[in-house]
């Protein structure tokens, strides 16, 4: 089952085309449950979204790939960032 609520996150991300940091907010939906077997870890959900990045000069369309894991009150929990590009 898929995780269908949409999850707002805040974080700092560098964008791999121009390095600047910057904090986004930012929200994802329809996350996959995740396929990655190495870690058996319950209600480990993945996510892929975009964002523009904030440099006026770059506007990169930053591809964050990510997971979670969701607690037993079905809120996720322990949101990571797994890749940036
Ligand atoms: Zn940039």
């Amino acid at each position: 089952m898929d995780y269908k609520n949409t999850i707002n996150h805040n974080c700092n991300i560098k964008c791999p085309k121009c390095n600047h940091t910057y904090s986004y907010d930012f929200k994802f939906e329809d996350s996959k449950k995740s396929t990655n077997k190495k870690r058996s870890v319950e209600n480990s959900y993945e996510f892929l979204t975009y964002l523009i990045c904030k440099n006026p000069l770059c506007n990169y369309d930053i591809e964050i790939k990510g997971e979670f894991i969701v607690n037993s009150s079905n809120a996720p929990d322990l949101i990571k960032i797994t890749s940036i590009k």
